[in-house]
């Protein structure tokens, strides 16, 4: 059943504890005092510690203390003394339950067993919050795969029918078609691979970045977006404005913030984008979209892995929502960060601000 140990110094105490939990099943480990606790407690795999408050040398209190600094196991405190004061300390100091001395041993079997429910139960939900996450992620990547996949399919078949043979117009449209579906899957294989970059660690390479011509390409490559859509962008950076960032890093951040200003924003909208030198050589830049805006209570989800933000008219969004925490993701590594100035119906601003090397040299090597 479970490891338990049992700390208790008076030994015909411990005895009968030990064989009443035997009984019940579990492995029992004694100590009779706090050095001998802390060693069994660092060299077991322990699910329980029943913990007498009265011992020699080290109290139960200052065991307690000890054993949270290193482990997470359960405690129940064995403790004679009846205050309140005493049953508050001890759950100050990281004990799970308590049983006051002179207790029936039912009494203790019932709060050991209890207290084991309580984990095995916290440890079901637990799992189950991994496998519905693992689930959705797969159920996520499929569909974000199979779909464009499937377009691109039927739009080569088209393209190379009889039919279409002598229409260059009609040709060119369907391989214009499936281009961007092959654009949109290679987006989402990259955006997995810096997912786990950032779950690794990810390491900056700053070198001096010309801003304008990396905000000028990343509104070339939703050139055919903002057509489809009828979108403007504009922006206003000095030419010269050098900061002294990771260039690929600031590019995703980028896109992300770009393509979140598309997403949302209405047919015939507006984008535009300003960006201003932060003293030492980082810059900040703010995206500004007439999307429908987002509520207060959402402003820092929007930013969580995965979270997929739900609009007025249930229209679904493409993507994994992961858009936005890689961007914020990358400020950070570059001891930036993303904030937003939002409200429904007036549009956001993200604002970027990625500070330069001098006040972040650690990260080069
Ligand atoms: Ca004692």
């Amino acid at each position: 059943m479970a490891n338990i140990l049992v700390v208790e110094d008076e030994q015909d105490l411990l005895q009968v504890m030990s064989l009443k939990l035997r009984r019940e099943g579990h492995s029992v480990f004694t100590a009779e005092n706090g050095q001998d606790a802390l060693m069994k407690v660092d060299e077991y795999v322990l699910d329980l510690v029943i913990l007498d408050v009265m011992l020699p040398e080290m109290s139960g209190w200052e065991i307690c203390t000890q054993i949270r600094q290193r482990s997470a196991v359960p405690i129940i405190m064995v403790t004679a003394l009846t205050g309140d004061q005493d049953i508050v300390k001890g759950l100050d100091l990281g004990a799970d339950e308590y049983v006051t001395k002179p207790f029936q041993l039912q009494t203790l079997i019932a709060r050991v067993n209890a207290l084991l429910r309580r984990l095995q139960w916290d440890r079901d939900v637990v799992e189950k919050e991994v496998d519905d996450l693992k689930r959705s992620i797969t159920g996520m990547v499929s569909h974000e795969l199979r779909t464009p996949l499937a377009a691109i399919m039927g739009t080569l078949d088209l393209a190379l029918q009889e039919a279409f043979k002598d229409n260059q117009d009609a040709q060119r449209d369907f391989i214009h078609d499936a281009r961007m579906n092959v654009l949109s899957m290679r987006q989402l294989v990259d955006d997995l691979l810096t997912m786990v970059r950032i779950d690794q660690g990810l390491e900056l390479l700053r070198r001096p970045t010309l801003i304008h011509a990396e905000i000028k390409r990343v509104i070339d490559l939703y050139q055919d977006h903002f057509r489809e859509h009828h979108l403007s962008a504009n922006y206003t950076c000095a030419e010269e404005l050098v900061a002294n960032i990771d260039h690929f890093l600031f590019r995703q951040i980028l896109q992300h913030l770009f393509f979140n200003a598309i997403k949302f924003s209405p047919e015939g909208g507006q984008i535009w984008v300003v960006a201003e030198p932060l003293p030492g050589g980082g810059v900040e830049l703010d995206v500004h979209d007439q999307g429908c805006g987002i509520a207060p209570e959402f402003h820092e989800k929007i930013f969580e892995r995965f979270y997929q933000i739900e609009m007025n008219d249930h229209r679904h969004h493409e993507g994994l929502g992961i858009g936005l925490f890689i961007a914020r993701e990358l400020a950070r590594a570059h001891r930036g960060d993303i904030t937003l100035i939002s409200a429904p119906a007036n549009g956001s601003i993200f604002s970027l601000s990625l500070p330069g090397e001098t006040s972040d040299t650690s990260d080069e090597t």
